[in-house]
């Protein structure tokens, strides 16, 4: 991976964190309910469980690793991207975080690579190009092992 100096920012603010060391994943940015330690993506201010609604919730960090729940490839281009990369299409994964939400994400890699059940990590990708910044998405790239 090319690291760079170039300001990242993300497509839409508020999903992940953008790392000062391009060597450090991305995290999700979460809630927490302290009623019940119960965990969502996105962010929330209300539990979502019906019977506990609470509002006493905490903003937190979820993953970077997860668990590949299951995927698709879409074989379109990824919409609004200019990155070669994604003129081929893309992978879709549920993937399942330590913490226990099911999110929903792009993937990182070609079709064969992914497997159900496979520990990814999270990874800032550019989307595409905006004056001095690159305009960043989360995804989720298989480890390798
Ligand atoms: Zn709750």
């Amino acid at each position: 991976m090319t690291t760079t100096q170039r300001p990242r920012v993300p497509i839409k603010p508020g999903y992940f964190t953008i790392p000062d060391d391009p060597q450090q994943p991305p995290k999700l940015l979460g809630t927490k309910c302290n009623d019940f330690s119960e965990h969502y993506f996105p962010r929330r201010a209300i539990c979502a469980r019906p019977e506990c609604l609470s509002e006493n919730t905490a903003d937190v960090e979820l993953g970077p690793r997860g668990t590949l729940y299951s995927y698709t490839f879409v074989h379109l281009p990824l919409f609004g991207s200019s990155n070669m990369e994604h003129a081929e299409g893309y992978g879709v994964g549920q993937v399942d975080l330590p913490e226990g939400p099911r999110v929903q994400l792009p993937l990182a890699g070609k079709q064969g690579e992914f497997k159900i059940g496979q520990t990814l990590e999270a990874e800032l990708n550019t989307l595409r190009e905006d004056g001095a910044s690159d305009i960043v998405i989360v995804r989720f790239r298989p480890l390798e092992g």
